[in-house]
């Protein structure tokens, strides 16, 4: 039982001033499409309608293209190093400065708290410009020869999960390397984006070299298989990740694609329990679970399954589920009607198939888009609920007795994104860590995200990698 009850505590939205409807960014400047079509974007949270967008067609991704390739030319691939570090440094600084703002607008077109855009995702977006802004003069010592080429007009897609950082992490190394880019937002989160295109004109950046196309996965599609670019990043499903890959093989676009996960977040006897209970909620209720990364598979030793289990839903019961713009709200809103159908659809498949469904007592807001933290127990390795990516607060556990059961069980999937150990065995971390098929192995942590290290899948997780000099080379001509 909670000893004492919490006071409401919302952020005020006032610091946020919405327009009625928003163009597209294009060569510096807002302006409408050029076949009027527009699309409303919605608090999950509510399903209040926050503003109208633009939708960019085929005629529309062009100018943004032809934008961005006479700034390239003209512009941003012959200015000094120097000079293009001083923009993206003022970028980081604006943010900053803005931050809370940007907060508030993320939470309220994503639905996710606002300790965490306020905690996480806006600093870790001026992160990744500080970063890359120290990187722009110094690209001769990055390992790729004395003058490394930029590529020249990227192509960028991203999801709506992190919608402000997955922005930072696809422009700021892009710009530090001399590309200029069109980025296209998902449809359910261009806010932030948008607030950007205006930080950009804050930040006095040269017209058209970062341009803003919203829409949906039409849009999507017109930017990558444009003719005029030279290289396409994404961020999203594998399906459609497959797709890109397919339209781009017979192109001389370079590639990089980040796609879904199902990692294991293995817990052996010898860990803290504690503090693998916490890992364990980071990893998979964070964000309501639209991670990529997320720890989606909790792994548990046989020998301390129950203490485990019995801790996990302890903590589970002190969750708080509701207002996004509430500073004490642990799990917001699911960010869209069709993500939460998905979520809904995969956990029925889960019971279904026999694994237990158990979520805490937990009161749903009657508008928006909710579910509650959901654990299944029971659940093998042949389970929907095992293999697939559900996104959203939806957590598998399934248990081992050896190391290399665990190892072989944490390895079985077609994704390799990410993986956690808990463990206070440090051989044994590095045993794991050597033989997980996983871009990113967190020990005795999980979700912990850093512009200086690099970012990336193994097998159908998608290639490439984003972040840390690594994630230079994908903006380079080497
Ligand atoms: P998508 O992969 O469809 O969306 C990612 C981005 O790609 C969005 O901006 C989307 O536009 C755009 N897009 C869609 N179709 C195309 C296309 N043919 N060509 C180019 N761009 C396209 O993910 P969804 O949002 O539909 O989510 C579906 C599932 O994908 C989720 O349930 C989750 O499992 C997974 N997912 C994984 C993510 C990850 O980071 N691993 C991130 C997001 C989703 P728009 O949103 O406007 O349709």
């Amino acid at each position: 039982m909670p000893t004492f009850e919490y006071a409401p505590a919302p952020e005020s939205r006032s610091i946020v001033s919405l327009r009625e409807s928003y163009g597209l960014f294009i060569n510096g400047e807002f302006s409408p499409s050029v076949d009027g079509r527009a699309f409303k974007t919605i608090s999950p949270a509510t399903e209040e309608v926050l503003a109208e967008v633009t939708e960019a067609g085929p005629a529309d991704v062009d100018r943004a293209v032809t934008a961005a390739r006479k700034a390239y030319e003209q512009t941003w691939s012959v200015m000094p190093g120097r000079e293009r570090a001083k923009h993206l440094f003022r970028i980081a600084r604006i943010v900053q400065e803005r931050a809370r703002e940007l907060a508030v607008l993320e939470s309220l077109d994503n639905g996710k708290p606002i300790r965490e855009s306020r905690d996480v995702d806006i600093p870790l977006v001026a992160a990744h410009f500080f970063y890359h802004a120290g990187w722009a003069d110094k690209l001769e010592y990055a390992g790729y020869g004395p003058a490394p080429r930029p590529l020249g007009v990227a192509g960028q897609v991203i999801p709506w999960n992190f919608p402000l950082l997955m922005l930072a992490w696809k422009i700021a190394p892009a710009l530090a390397c001399g590309n200029t880019v069109v980025l296209k937002p998902a449809e359910t989160t261009p806010l932030t984006a948008l607030a950007f295109a205006e930080i950009c004109q804050q930040a006095g950046l040269p017209p058209g070299v970062v341009n803003i196309v919203t829409g949906a996965g039409e849009t999507g599609r017109a930017l990558v298989e444009h003719p005029g670019i030279d290289k396409v990043a994404f961020t999203g499903s594998t399906e459609v990740g497959k797709q890109i890959a397919r339209a781009c093989a017979p192109t001389r676009k370079k590639v990089t694609l980040e796609l879904g996960g199902k990692a294991a977040n293995i817990v052996f006897e010898d860990a803290p329990v504690d503090q693998a209970v916490e890992g364990i909620v980071n990893g998979i209720f964070f964000n309501q679970g639209h991670v990529c990364c997320a720890g989606s598979r909790l792994l548990v030793q046989e020998s301390v399954y129950s203490e485990v289990l019995a801790s996990l839903r302890r903590r589970l019961a002190t969750l708080r589920l509701g207002d996004p713009l509430d500073k004490n709200t642990d799990v917001g809103a699911i960010n869209s009607a069709a993500q939460l159908a998905k979520i809904r659809e995969l956990s029925e498949v889960g019971e279904a198939e026999g694994a237990q469904r158990w979520s805490p007592p937990c009161e749903l807001p009657v508008k928006g888009f909710w579910f509650p933290p959901t654990i299944f127990t029971g659940v093998s390795q042949a389970h929907r609920i095992a293999r697939e990516e559900i996104f959203g607060p939806v957590l598998s556990v399934l248990t081992f007795r050896t190391p290399a059961e665990a190892l072989e069980k944490a390895n079985n999937t077609p994704y390799g994104l990410s993986a956690g150990v808990w463990t206070e065995k440090g051989s044994l971390i590095l045993w794991m860590a050597s033989r997980l098929r996983a871009g990113v192995v967190w020990a005795n942590t999980f979700n912990k995200f850093d512009p200086t290290s690099p970012f990336g899948g193994y097998k159908e997780s998608g290639y490439g990698r984003e972040g840390g000099r690594h994630g230079l080379e994908a903006y380079l001509d080497v």
